[in-house]
């Protein structure tokens, strides 16, 4: 890309100082939010959308994974506080619970708000503020224009690892042989369909199919291979997980502009077609798609351990292992795609942990490599492609948050750096007083 340099001085407010600044609301966020408020830190979660709750509101990613299934602490709360407003209900076919987003996001800010922690929405986070190598608060846009907000730990959980990269923490994206990331989604909620058990799935693939090749509908195969009835929202409405987008790198804003546009033609398509062929969908329509498309992957920052493949499919523990999971790595490549669509139940045996086991993530893996202040957590922790495929689930991003904040706010009051912190120690707390299951 093109670039000039612009030597540009501006007088910037000092919009507020904190102990610990979490920055992204997403699942990592609201743990580590939580936690770090809950352990007596002044906490602030910056988050440049206007709720809480990250993919699992915005991109509509309203399923808890299901063979994760070992998290404890403040997502269990979490879920339970959902469940108490009738906001869960288990899809009957694929057995996994189905959550409302708007329950969602309102259990979010209350769990934060009655943490104490602060909360600031609308507000992007343009880069770290950083003295030599070590982050000393988060400069930040949005209405107002920019400010520096000053924290003695900042907590990356933009997911995409924003304000990591930003401090030259050396990270790494997509498939070593060329780069390419998982494909993202558009989710939506459909309205107004019955007579669902009768459906004929392979026969409707068929005609897509046909319809695909003859141009009547311009949807590439690989979005239409995985076409079912979906999962089984709260209110009866369905929810989709077809991978409508590929070969875009979502830290781009023309890609993500591409994807967006992109996404949401190929969604009305499909919505047209089921209304042409789908019996029971004749009279379908789209409730809700996410405010933004829903993305699985993009940076992986270099930590003081990355945790690998190997790591997940032997179960290895830790003695600084902070959260846990068992679910199989899940990269949506073209590859898997093919493979699982053929026998789901042998792709899962092949590329989990042994059955009954789990693997841990250790704290380690939170702490970036040559940088102070600054820790990391959710889906942009220290892994390897396949192994961050497993840990990207929403539960296991909230414990990793929930370690985060936990850790922040120890480094907080004992006047040491994160690195510092005793990860044995750490996982001690997190087990024994906050229920966490590791
Ligand atoms: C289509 C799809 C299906 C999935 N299916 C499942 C599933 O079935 N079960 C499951 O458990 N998981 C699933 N996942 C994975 C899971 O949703 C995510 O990996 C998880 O939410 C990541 O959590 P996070 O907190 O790290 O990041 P996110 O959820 O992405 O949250 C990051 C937050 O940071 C904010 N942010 C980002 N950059 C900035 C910035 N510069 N300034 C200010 N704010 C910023 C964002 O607005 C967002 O709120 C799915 C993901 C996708 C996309």
């Amino acid at each position: 890309m093109n670039s000039i340099s612009i030597n540009f001085q501006k007088q910037i407010p000092v919009l507020g100082a904190y102990d610990v600044i979490v920055c992204g609301g997403g699942p990592a966020g609201l743990g580590a939010a939580i936690a770090s408020a809950r352990h007596g830190a002044e906490t602030l979660v910056v988050e440049n959308s206007n709720c809480l709750g990250g993919s699992w509101t915005n991109r509509l990613v309203t399923e808890y994974a299901i063979r994760a299934g070992m998290n404890g602490g403040i997502f269990k709360e979490l879920r339970n506080e959902i469940e108490k407003l009738g906001g869960i209900h288990i899809d009957p076919y694929w057995h996994v619970p189905i959550f409302d987003p708007e329950i969602a996001k309102y259990v979010a800010q209350r769990m934060v708000e009655d943490s104490g922690a602060a909360m600031l929405f609308h507000t992007f986070i343009e880069s770290a503020f950083c003295e030599g190598n070590t982050v000393k608060g988060i400069i930040v846009t949005g209405k107002g224009g920019m400010g520096l907000l000053r924290a003695k730990v900042v907590i990356d959980a933009t997911g995409d690892g924003d304000v990591a990269a930003s401090a030259n923490v050396p990270f790494e994206k997509g498939r070593k042989k060329d780069g390419r990331m998982q494909g993202i989604t558009l989710r939506s909620r459909i309205g107004g369909v019955n007579n669902l058990p009768d459906t004929n799935w392979k026969k409707i693939n068929e005609i897509l199919e046909q319809e695909r090749k003859k141009g009547i509908v311009n949807i590439p195969s690989y979005v239409t291979k995985w076409l079912d009835a979906g999962a089984e929202g709260v209110h009866g409405e369905r929810t989709f997980n077809l991978d409508m987008v590929t070969e875009i790198d979502a830290t781009d804003r023309f890609q993500l502009t591409k994807a967006e546009m992109e996404g949401r033609k190929r969604l009305w398509e499909l919505l047209l077609f089921a209304r042409r062929h789908i019996p029971g969908w004749e009279k379908c329509y789209l409730i809700q798609t996410g405010s933004y498309i829903g993305v699985r992957e993009t940076r992986r920052i270099i930590g003081e351990y990355v945790l690998t493949k190997a790591d997940v499919l032997a179960g290895r523990k830790f003695a600084d292992g902070i959260s846990r999971s068992s679910h199989p790595i899940d990269t949506h490549d073209p590859e898997n795609a093919e493979e699982s669509a053929v026998d789901l139940e042998k792709y899962v045996r092949t590329h989990s942990c042994p059955k009954g086991d789990w693997y841990e993530i250790p704290y380690r893996c939170l702490v970036p490599k040559g940088v102070e202040g600054l820790l990391v957590a959710g889906r942009c922790i220290s892994s390897d492609r396949e192994s961050n495929g497993s840990l990207r689930i929403a539960g296991t991003c909230m414990n990793l948050g929930q370690a985060a904040g936990t850790a922040a706010a120890m480094a907080v009051k004992k006047k040491i750096l994160p690195r510092e912190v005793d990860g044995s120690k750490l996982r001690g707390i997190l087990k024994e007083k906050h229920a966490v299951e590791i």
